[in-house]
Order: structure tokens, then sequence, then C-alpha cells
């Protein structure tokens, strides 16, 4: 697969301030309005939900079919290995047959809305889970464990009419499956009226009122009047807890990573010393080590698959202990595309992935349980080399394009 031609979808959007037309890219949560400078974060209940916006205004009778939108990395636990897989897919969201199961890459060629009660038409409400359906993706029957991390999940609503009891394609003008208008009668009358209003919060900093800062795509902003961290939960920013890597000089660059530090039941992995013994790593056990508590690390931002595996796997084992501050860097901070959340499914992948004894102890990964005691957001100096980042500390590298190629996951 070219990774480099994956586009995101465009949305267009009105700016909440002066009305002016704003395009997003699907992953933005920051709307900055070229016209009238206003900055503000853009929050959702559950799902985004879009619409394909029909040129022909006149059609008064639009039934809008749901599809989900699909994508992010998948890993499976498998007999002896990690699978890793990067998916992208939208999948019919109702059970009717004859609809297209999927959209295939339309959405991707034309600017999507946001559904709003505005939008002309009738919704029917998606009646297959998406959980369900993502299931179904990486389903695999000698599957020890299964995640899927920084997925988007979203609702594109695909706009049809019925004429003679024939369901027609509005966009296309094209007939796609015969239903009785009774039939979609029944389907309409059971749907209920969503909930998919956007809402669009201040990004001014909750302590000292100061602008925060971040990239479009980032789900941390950051505060450099009061040297803050925020995330939205629900309406609100709330402060993330965080800490720089310093080094003799600032770096150029900072890359964000949760460092994390689980509570595990179900397998002895409380020490140092106890991931040596798991990873069979080339380490001297010693007494210290017995001591010394364990940490996770997962990259606070997307990257393909295997990248993602090999970061977590390097910055664990590494038990990095380097002095730190909390001072937020004025150079280029990368922005947090992962969620605290996500990295957290990720300790049991780390773990899999850390195993040597892969036939003995993958059965027992599905009786582990995983507790976290604390999570903290940890952004490491990076310095250019040709087209690498090098971690200036670990010595790690991680090619430019891997980072780019992020930006569209
Ligand atoms: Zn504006
Ligand atoms: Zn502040």
């Amino acid at each position: 697969m070219n990774y480099q031609s994956l586009d995101s979808w465009q949305i267009d959007h009105q700016c909440p301030q002066c009305s002016a037309p704003v395009t997003l890219n699907e992953a933005d949560r920051l709307l900055l309005c070229p016209y009238c400078r206003t900055k503000l974060y853009l929050v959702t209940d559950d799902h985004f939900q879009y619409c394909i916006p029909t040129k022909d205004s006149t059609r008064r009778d639009i039934i809008h079919i749901p599809y989900w939108r699909l994508k992010g990395l998948s890993f499976s636990v498998l007999a002896g290995e990690v699978a890793n897989r990067f998916f992208d897919t939208n999948l019919l969201a109702i059970d009717m047959r004859g609809l297209p199961s999927s959209l295939g890459l339309r959405p991707q060629a034309l600017k999507l809305t946001f559904a709003s009660p505005g939008v002309e038409g009738r919704f029917l409400e998606p009646g297959i889970d998406a959980r369900a359906v993502m299931q179904r993706i990486g389903a695999d029957a000698t599957c020890y464990h299964q995640a899927f991390i920084g997925e988007i999940i979203s609702l594109i609503h695909c706009p049809m009419y019925l004429e003679n009891n024939m369901l027609y394609d509005a966009l296309l003008k094209r007939p796609v499956c015969p239903i009785k208008s009774e039939d979609m009668d029944g389907l309409l009358a059971k749907s209920h009226s969503q909930n998919w209003q956007i809402r669009f919060i201040s990004t001014q900093c909750p302590r000292c009122g100061w602008d925060l800062l971040g990239e479009k795509d980032t789900l941390v902003l950051t505060c450099t009047n009061c040297e803050s961290a925020w995330t939205c939960r629900g309406n609100a920013f709330e402060s993330v807890e965080f800490s720089v890597i310093t080094d003799t000089e600032p770096a150029p660059h900072y890359l964000p990573f949760w460092r994390m530090k689980p509570r595990i039941e179900g397998i002895p992995l409380r020490s140092y010393a106890d991931l040596i013994r798991l990873g069979n790593l080339p380490k001297v056990i010693t007494s210290a080590f017995e001591e010394t508590p364990l940490y996770f690390w997962s990259p606070a931002f997307k990257v393909n698959p295997a990248l993602f595996l090999r970061w977590s796997r390097q910055m664990t084992v590494f038990q990095s202990v380097e002095k730190k501050n909390s001072i937020l860097p004025r150079t280029s901070l990368y922005p947090v595309t992962l969620s605290s959340d996500e990295a957290q499914e990720n300790i049991m992948i780390t773990i899999a992935n850390l195993i040597t004894e892969k036939r003995r102890l993958f059965p027992a990964l599905s009786g582990i349980r995983i507790d976290l005691d604390e999570i903290l957001l940890e952004y490491h100096p990076f310095a250019i080399a040709r087209n690498e980042l090098i971690h200036t500390k670990l010595r790690l590298s991680i090619d430019k394009n891997a980072l780019v190629f992020g930006t569209q996951l």
C-alpha cells in the first residue's frame, strides 16, 4: 500500500463567529478562521457525523443511509507473532439487503459537511454497532488478544431517495436497490432523532486565560504562559500532567510519548527485573532492578503500525530515567494525536510483543488485568539528520516520512 497517497476527508463548514467558509480536515480538532482569526476547539458527544451534500437543492425527500467510517491501527496477538495492520474503510451501518456494503472511495472525492438538524431529509439510525463491524475487520479464530488503537469511528450519511419502490443514489441519480416505500417508512419510524450537534469550545487557557497553542489535529493544547497542557473531556479542558526530557541545549523537535505505570495482574510484571526476564533482555539482573518500578511507553502520535510496535517496545526496554522539567519547549512540539486511553490499550500489545516464550505465555494473556497507577505525557528531544529525526538521548531514529504518513492516519 502506498501510504503517502492516502487523503483524509475534507469538511466544509462555516466559522461560528463570522460565517466565513472554513475547510477542515477530518482529523482537525481546531477550527482556525482565516477571516476573523477565531480559534475554537471542536467537540462531539460520541462520533463525528458527516453528510454528503447533494447539489440538487429541490429534492425534499432525501433519505440518508448511514455508513460507518473506520480508520486506525489493528493489532492481533496470533500463535507466533503480533500481527499489525492499518485499516481505512467504510461499511454499511444498517442491515438492508441490496445496498452497497461500502461507499468505496467516494467520500474522498467530495467535500463533506457536518450532519446537523438543518440538513434536509430524513435520517436512518445505524442498526449495526461500529465495534461489531470493527471486530470483523480483524477477526481471526486463533487470536489471543486484539486491540484497535487510535481508531477514528465516524458516521457518514449517504443521500438517496425513493421513487416507485426503487432507492436511487441522489448524487449519481442511479438506481441502487428496490425497496417498498412502506418498508422504508417502517425503518424510518424506528429511527430516533439523533444527537449530532458539534460544539465549539474556547481555546483560552482555563488557568490563566492565555491563548492555548497546538497543531490543528492535536488532542493536547499547551499554554506557554503558565506552562500547562490541556485535553478536552466532555465539554471542558482538563489539565494533562507532562514533563519534558531535557538535554544540554534545547532540541529543534519534541515528540510526545505517554509514560504509564501499570498495575498488572495475571503475570509477574512489577519490576524492571521482571521485564528483563519476560523479554529475555541482554541485561544482568541486579537486586536494584528487582525494586525498580516498571513503566511502559507508547507513542502519543500515530505512525504506521509496525513502527508503533517498535517504538513502544524500544522505549519500554530502555526504561529511560533522563533529567526532566516542566517547562514547555519553545521549539516545535509534535501534536498529540493518540489519547491516553488508547495508549493504555497498547500496554497489552507491548507485553505480547516482548514475550519470548510465546507458545507458553500467549494463552495466558486473556487472564491479564491491567490498571493504571499513573500516566504522564513526556516530550522527548529529537534532532534532525537528513530524512530522520534522532532521539538526542537514546539515539533512536524515526523517518520523517513516517510522521508525514502519521498525520493522515
Ligand atoms: Zn470567522
Ligand atoms: Zn495558561
